[in-house]
């Protein structure tokens, strides 16, 4: 057997005070569901990956209507009809930030059929959603910084007539996780993971980006990519900054040969890729248009650039708690 089906990967802190369940805010331990679930046995389930960010106004959950909405589009997908509207969801997850009084955050509202329900077209069960806010960490590391190496991933994203990408669900983390898994045993920090057709897609957890000539380029939903919402924020960043973007489908080659290139993800934020497989990209460190959208994107989630402040959600009774991590030591 290859060693790394049997290696246990690095786990998030899953650590708060209380879970939010279908309205109710209960002890984190006690926060259960049965062992005959249907999403724990299909992977039918949708979910989200949100933070919360201290700003001088108090804590704000960054793109929180945005969340909201794709979590409400993954579940029509699967046909989990959710018991609760788009605004009920937005002050369930403000809710579940204050009763954690936790910052940064990462929060994850989870939408499951959790009742004894096999046989995997029973589409009947209760659906229930579940709000976690625990605490937020750097995802790829030190390499947040100083640049992550990653490797193309012999899984492949499966093609979305097979497993629509545009849907965040449960199930299509079964080839992130294989990436991730074996990214980890050949000694990278990410995967970079090729559509069906070969061309790059994204990480296991990220949207991908290059930086060539001044332009930038990122894979688009012909490539099976979860449309991301940092992907999103950082398009609209780098074109007030001045630099173009566009979409595209993007060969290996393409992403070898590039200036600069750099991850994107609520869990990542930006990551720049030092190196691909054997390859440096650009000349391996940081290069200067990533550390520029790096530096306004780092202002825009903790309210320091006005022009976006559309994007971040108060926490109301969190002014206290959110003000004092110093700029220098959150970048
Ligand atoms: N692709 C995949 C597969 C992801 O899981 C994520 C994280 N949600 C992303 C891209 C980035 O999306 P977002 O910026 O909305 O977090």
């Amino acid at each position: 057997m290859r060693r790394w089906l049997g290696e246990v990967p690095k786990m998030m802190a899953a650590r708060g005070e209380k879970i939010w369940m279908d309205g109710h805010l209960v002890d984190f331990d006690q926060a259960r569901v049965h062992v005959l679930g249907h999403t724990l046995h299909y992977g039918v389930g949708v979910f989200e990956g949100i933070r919360a960010y201290p700003t001088d106004a108090g804590t704000a959950v960054f793109r929180l209507a945005e969340h909201v909405r794709r979590l409400l589009t993954s579940a029509r997908v699967y046909r989990l009809p959710v018991p609760f509207d788009a605004p009920a969801i937005e002050r369930a997850i403000v809710e579940t930030v204050a009763a954690n009084r936790i910052v940064p955050a990462y929060i994850r509202p989870l939408v499951y059929r959790g009742e004894p329900a096999l046989g995997v077209k029973n589409s009947t069960g209760k659906v229930s959603l579940a709000i976690a806010s625990i605490p937020a960490k750097k995802y790829l590391g030190d390499g947040s910084e100083s640049g992550v190496r990653a490797k193309i991933s012999p899984f492949r994203k499966p093609h979305s007539d097979t497993i629509p990408s545009f849907a965040k669900a449960c199930g299509n983390y079964l080839s992130s996780y294989l990436a991730g898994l074996d990214a980890q045993h050949d000694g990278y920090d990410e995967a970079i993971l090729l559509d069906a057709h070969g061309y790059v897609a994204e990480g296991t957890g990220e949207n991908l980006f290059l930086v060539r000539d001044g332009k930038l380029y990122t894979p688009g939903l012909e490539s099976d990519i979860l449309l991301g919402i940092t992907r999103e924020t950082v398009m609209t960043i780098a074109e007030d900054l001045g630099y173009p973007v566009v979409s595209k489908l993007i060969s290996v080659n393409e992403l070898l040969t590039a200036d600069e290139a750099f991850f994107t993800g609520t869990y990542a934020e930006l990551a720049p890729l030092r190196e691909v497989g054997q390859h440096a990209i650009g000349t391996a460190v940081p290069g200067p248009v990533t550390r520029k959208v790096m530096a306004v994107f780092a202002q825009a989630v903790h309210g320091e650039e006005p022009r976006y402040a559309r994007w971040l959600t108060p926490v109301p009774g969190t002014k206290a708690a959110a003000a004092p991590t110093p700029r220098a030591a959150r970048r």
